[in-house]
């Protein structure tokens, strides 16, 4: 018997907000001394009212449009009531039936499309600590991370395999770094993971009655490893005739295997209910144009520009766009660049190639230290003719789609003039000819 993976993805962004969701105080824990963070409200200390932090509410909003959700115009915060000594309160903040986000969408490199239920906004919790002081052990609690704004982005259970899980991950970690909401480390904690997986037999197209959740997960490499290490433990109950129980297990990196922690808690298990210390969030189409206009350019749009506006490869260009900061630098560098008659393929190649350590240096310092060591536009004009000429007759297709009036199909000749030379032609001056020969 054949089976396929069903694996559906839960994600907790950690925000970089100045303060925390609900208070004061700062939300900027990592390396700080326990308890030195707090407050009645992140304690929750009885009394203590919580107030909504706008800066957070806005990022989650920013990250659903980004994620290409829809954001319904009434949204509310719900309490999830649940006992544990990392949550004072005895209940999270978090959001159940009204989220900030909804449907939203991821495409993956192989082009599939990964539905996203929702993304809703919630308060982290305290950090526990299990250790042994003088013979006895003993649990910490650091109350430091209590309140930290979380965004939580699920998806539906569209991936097949571990691979698409972690493309998918790589992805929403691009566009949170875009957004520059989150610093999005996963060592550190800034984006925890929490795939859900089962099989069903190859072929059936309903969910199977059971899924099993890993929690812990803080790497992209152990997201992987504990997916498959699940698919293989999952088939081999199923294959005994068993189902597999539905439950909650860790990865244990040590041992490089699941283990069971505790069975899976239900929705209603929680005993949602709206949070009465907050009043519903209605948003006014205004507000939300203007959050879509503040969207910045998002990593799959800034790749298709790059090949079209600088003729680069979708190798090179997906390099260049990897980060906001490398992209800008790269521009930055290609306007220098045209003073002293180097292409942007040119200076891509160097980037790409040398790794210039990119807050130390300015763009046009950079150019002006590649003069000496590049080669440069040394084409003469009649060797350039001829090269153009040649690319003609071998590309009758996009001539003749020139010839029919697309005149943009003149780029994708130009395109290819630059690959054939590596970039070490002057575009204008190819262009021109293109025209002159073409026309
Ligand atoms: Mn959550």
């Amino acid at each position: 018997m054949k089976y396929e993976p069903v694996i559906g993805l839960e994600v907790h962004v950690e925000l970089y907000t100045k303060s925390k969701m609900f208070c004061h105080d700062s939300a900027d824990y990592f390396g700080k001394d326990p308890n030195t963070h707090v407050c009645p409200v992140c304690l929750g200390l009885p009394g203590a009212l919580p107030v909504p932090n706008k800066q957070a509410i806005e990022w989650c909003i920013q990250i659903g449009l980004a994620l290409n959700c829809q954001i319904p115009l009434l949204s509310k915060f719900d309490r999830k009531n649940y006992f544990y000594p990392d949550l004072p309160k005895g209940y999270q903040i978090s959001q159940y039936d009204k989220p900030f986000c909804i449907d939203g969408s991821i495409t993956l490199k192989n082009g599939k499309k990964i539905a996203i239920l929702r993304a809703h906004m919630e308060e982290d919790t305290a950090k526990l600590t299990h250790s042994i002081i003088d013979g006895s052990s003993v649990s910490l609690i650091d109350f430091n991370r209590s309140g930290v704004p979380l965004v939580e982005v699920v998806t539906k259970p569209d991936f097949t395999s571990a691979q698409e899980v972690v493309d998918y991950l790589k992805k929403l970690q691009q566009i949170v770094r875009y957004l520059g909401v989150s610093s999005a480390d996963m060592e550190k904690g800034d984006m925890r993971l929490e795939p859900n997986i089962s099989l069903r037999k190859l072929g059936d197209k309903t969910l199977p009655l059971y899924k099993v959740e890993v929690k812990n997960i803080n790497s992209f490499k152990f997201v992987e490893k504990s997916i498959e290490y699940e698919v293989k433990r999952q088939q081999e109950i199923l294959e005994s005739g068993e189902i597999p129980a539905q439950e909650t297990r860790g990865w244990n990196e040590l041992k490089q295997k699941t283990v069971s922690q505790r069975s899976k808690e239900e929705a209603h298990d929680y005993r949602y209910f709206p949070e009465p210390d907050i009043p519903p969030i209605r948003w006014t189409k205004t507000q939300l144009d203007k959050f879509r206009r503040a969207l910045p350019e998002l990593p799959t749009v800034k790749l298709k520009r790059f090949q079209s506006q600088y003729f680069l490869s979708e190798y090179d260009s997906e390099i260049l766009t990897r980060d906001r900061q490398t992209a800008d630098f790269f521009e930055e560098a290609v306007k220098a660049a045209k003073e002293v008659d180097l292409s942007a393929k040119q200076v891509a190649n160097v980037i790409i190639n040398t790794k210039p350590n990119l807050s130390s240096t300015l763009p046009a310092t950079f150019i002006k230290s590649l003069i000496t060591a590049l080669p440069r536009n040394t084409m003469s004009n009649q060797d350039l003719k001829k090269l153009i000429g040649q690319i003609i007759v071998g590309n009758t297709k996009i001539v003749a789609d020139y010839k029919s009036g697309n005149k943009n199909a003149i780029q994708a000749l130009l395109g290819k003039a630059m690959a054939k030379t590596q970039g070490k032609i002057d575009p204008k001056k190819a262009k021109t000819i293109l025209e002159e020969l073409l026309n």
